[in-house]
């Protein structure tokens, strides 16, 4: 069985076309059903039994991400999701607060770092979008900040940063690298030993909602003051940890290396087909490998519209970026379609039918 055939297989058929994994992927059927047994178990010895019980599966989890991360010894917290993830490291660090991060940094993250009193320097970057590693390099060397923060790969386009590239120069220059890995983890490589990494359970590992986890090497951890309590905490939707734990494990037992293959295959197959929609114009190379794309409006149309046009006309759902998800590099709002490992060539021809249809 293909790899597309064995997601499709494990999950509930698809109420019309489903192009929104960077928003929230579909579950397979075992990842909700270990959520639901979980809530059945509290129900039968109580709450706080079950999560006693349910410690091996989520270590399970936790090591998962450690193996992702290519971050052997670190210190897995699970938390609600990427940004609660980000705010806790942040709210909790207790050296100086200057960070260095991309133009196209995103927006919430840049609101959660002026939240915790922190002051931003922009990396450089080309007209992509893309960090400029040399550059880079010698602009950290002259002005440190005192930690890097990268977007493996953003919310509002699908462009690969150098992460592989970059991570041996901050450990090289001593800074403290945190990569944000929303988009990133079961997408990407990002093995790379970060200090910190943080991702989500819902996009593409396809887990639940409303879970994530935050790993941070044990140096780094160890010099952290949570404000007020343990930095995991302890009052959570178990059932939801486990699912994501589970997912985790779906995504290891399919393989990395054959996950992210298919999804370059499936980005290359959308940018192709979506190439020639009058209207539109596709904004990443062709070739980029991920399964992220986006789509700017060439003939004045708004994307939060037409996202809600392809829903309840056509039964397609995207997302519409609007410009502050990006505000330092967005000139205006994108359509973003992004499929998962089944995405194939039906689904995007008829997208690029309903785009033309929605006008
Ligand atoms: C979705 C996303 C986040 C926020 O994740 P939440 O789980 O919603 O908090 C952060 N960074 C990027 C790049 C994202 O795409």
């Amino acid at each position: 069985m293909s790899l597309a055939e064995h997601w499709r297989s494990a999950r509930v058929p698809v109420a019309g076309v489903h192009l929104d994994s960077a928003a929230c992927s579909r579950q397979s059927n075992a990842v909700i059903d270990a959520a639901a047994t979980h809530a059945r178990h509290e129900a039968e010895v109580g709450g706080y039994v079950a999560g006693e019980a349910a410690a091996p599966a989520l270590d399970a989890g936790r090591a998962a991400v450690r193996a992702l991360a290519g971050m052997p010894d670190a210190e897995v917290v699970y938390t609600t999701g990427s940004n609660h993830a980000l705010d806790l490291f942040l709210s909790s660090w207790t050296g100086p607060r200057t960070v260095a991060c991309l133009p196209g940094e995103y927006g919430p993250n840049l609101a959660i770092l002026a939240a915790n009193g922190f002051q931003v320097r922009t990396l450089p970057a080309d007209e992509m979008g893309r960090l400029r590693v040399g550059e880079a390099t010698a602009v950290l060397e002259a002005h440190p900040s005192a930690l890097v923060h990268l977007t493996v790969l953003a919310s509002h386009r699908g462009i690969v940063q150098p992460l592989t590239e970059f991570a041996p120069v901050c450990r090289a220059l001593g800074l403290p690298l945190v990569v944000d890995a929303a988009q990133g983890l079961g997408h990407v490589d990002c093995a790379v030993d970060a200090d910190v990494l943080y991702t989500s359970s819902r996009k593409w590992l396809a887990g639940p909602r409303g879970v994530g986890a935050l790993a941070v090497r044990p140096e780094v951890y160890g010099r952290l003051s949570p404000r007020w309590a343990p930095l995991e905490m302890r009052e959570a939707n178990i059932g939801a940890r486990l699912g994501f734990s589970l997912a985790l494990g779906e995504h290891l037992a399919a393989g990395p290396v054959a996950v992210r293959t298919r999804l370059a295959e499936v980005g290359r197959l959308t940018r192709t087909v979506l190439a020639e929609v009058p209207g539109w114009q596709v904004i990443e190379p062709v070739d980029e490998p991920t399964a992220l794309t986006t789509l700017r409006p060439t003939n004045g149309a708004g994307p939060t519209a037409v996202r809600a046009k392809l829903i309840a006309e056509h039964q397609i759902v995207t997302t519409a970026c609007e410009v502050e998800r990006a505000p330092g590099e967005m000139d205006g709002a994108v359509l973003r379609v992004s499929p998962h490992v089944d995405g194939g060539v039906e689904d995007l021809e008829r997208l690029a039918e309903a785009l033309v249809a929605v006008g």
